[in-house]
């Protein structure tokens, strides 16, 4: 049944300019998890499954599923879907995007009574963002059994707990200690979003077929100093943490830069986040904290990374009056997506004429805590000059439409490959 590109691109621009609306008004696109937004943009897609005829349940991660059910008499299901959260200040497409076109890929399913040999999902996975509990991809590592209770029982800046807001949202915190009933009939969870980079935009290919996930790590550094007055101590009786902190932060980007040049892997590694102490003009800081978040596809580039990273502080602890200490304090595994389904994916997309790039995501994904669990691979689509996570984000609808109708083609050739 012919994809109608135009007619699906004027669904999908409605549907994102309906979802942008809900967002704090004074940063938008913000639409934190558990926040009112959250809950009202909700809402908004349980009405759009709604509309579909899809019944709608919320599973013990407290992800929200539509469901289209088979004729046929089986609990086999393929998932589509993303996630609707923002990170703050972020943009209108990350996440948003795979969820648009997964309503998009039923409607047309709907509207042309095709049928299938298995039931259809479509997942807004529960906060896939990095959030105030310290976790990214809530719902989906829910499905994975990958949330225990040290995650479950974290309490954000207000003191609301992580399993609370689960419940609270329609989930069942109390069975996530192991992966949900589900996974044993999934025959494949497929995930369409935006690149979030500049490979496909650059080299103008319609279709990123991703075959893996870097593993993301991250490391808390606590620089120690000795805080002091800012006027009275000479320059030659400091400790000065900052100081410090910013040989490790020069550190840090320099030897990512050098590791990712020797190697062909993607290897990225940022320091984002730092704060002070105690953050005044007069006062010579006396504490640094901050994050290093580090992504590789190689485990080899990784561990060089990390031992070289070791010997510097060690060697900056021996010789300097400011003391550092780096811990682990979140890690990602590496993972592949499955071998069949980038087959499929290629097929698909070479068959509607896509140029298409099988290559590296840069970004977790939900879809990275799936392949733990079950067969799962995802597309990118492009994105205007690479920028995502700040209000800037842009994708040209006709793009996620194209994406939409590679997910079909995915659909119709499962569903050939279960008939036969
Ligand atoms: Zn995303």
């Amino acid at each position: 049944m012919t994809f109608n590109i135009d007619l699906n691109s004027s669904y999908i621009e409605n549907k994102i300019n309906d979802l942008e609306k809900l967002t704090d008004e004074d940063r938008p696109y913000t639409r934190l998890v558990f926040s009112e937004k959250f809950y009202e943009a909700r809402s908004w897609l349980s009405e759009q499954f709604n509309l579909l005829g899809l019944s709608i349940t919320t599973d013990e991660a407290g992800n929200l599923i539509g469901l289209l059910k088979s004729k046929k008499d089986t609990n086999k299901v393929v998932i589509v879907g993303s996630h609707i959260d923002t990170v703050p200040s972020g943009g209108r497409y990350d996440g948003t995007a795979g969820v648009i076109s997964g309503l998009c890929l039923i409607k047309h399913i709907k509207e042309n009574n095709i049928e299938l040999p298995f039931n259809l999902a479509i997942y807004d996975y529960l906060g896939e963002e990095l959030n105030e509990w310290g976790t990214s991809c809530i719902g989906s590592r829910g499905i994975a059994g990958a949330l225990n209770e040290d995650i479950l029982s974290r309490q954000n800046s207000s003191g609301q707990i992580l399993k609370e807001e689960i419940n609270k949202i329609g989930g069942n915190a109390k069975l996530l200690n192991k992966p949900l009933p589900v996974i044993k009939n999934i025959l494949a969870c497929l995930e369409l979003h935006i690149e979030q980079g500049k490979i496909l935009e650059d080299r103008k290919i319609d279709i990123g077929i991703v075959k893996s996930i870097p593993s993301i790590s991250r490391f808390k550094v606590t620089v120690t100093g000795q805080a002091g007055h800012s006027g009275t101590i000479l320059m030659n009786q400091r400790a000065d943490a900052l100081v410090t902190a910013s040989e490790i932060i020069t550190f840090v980007n320099k030897l990512a830069l050098k590791i990712s040049k020797n190697s062909n892997q993607h290897f990225v590694s940022t320091i984002g986040k730092i704060d002070v102490h105690p953050n005044s003009a007069a006062i010579i800081p006396g504490l640094v904290e901050m994050t290093i978040d580090l992504r590789a596809t190689s485990q080899n580039s990784r561990q060089e990374f990390i031992n070289t990273l070791e010997q510097k502080i060690s060697s900056i602890n021996e010789n300097n009056d400011c003391k550092i200490k780096m811990k682990d304090i979140a890690f990602a595994p590496f993972v592949e997506m499955d071998k069949e389904l980038i087959a499929l994916f290629k097929k698909s997309s070479d068959s509607l004429g896509f140029s298409s790039n099988i290559m590296n995501s840069g970004a977790g994904h939900d879809t990275a805590q799936l392949s733990r669990v079950a067969p799962a691979a995802m597309i990118f689509i492009p994105c205007k000059d690479g920028l995502s996570h700040c209000p800037e984000e842009y994708a040209e609808v006709s793009d996620i439409a194209k994406g939409t109708e590679v997910l079909y083609n995915m659909i119709e050739n499962l569903a050939n490959l279960s008939l036969t």
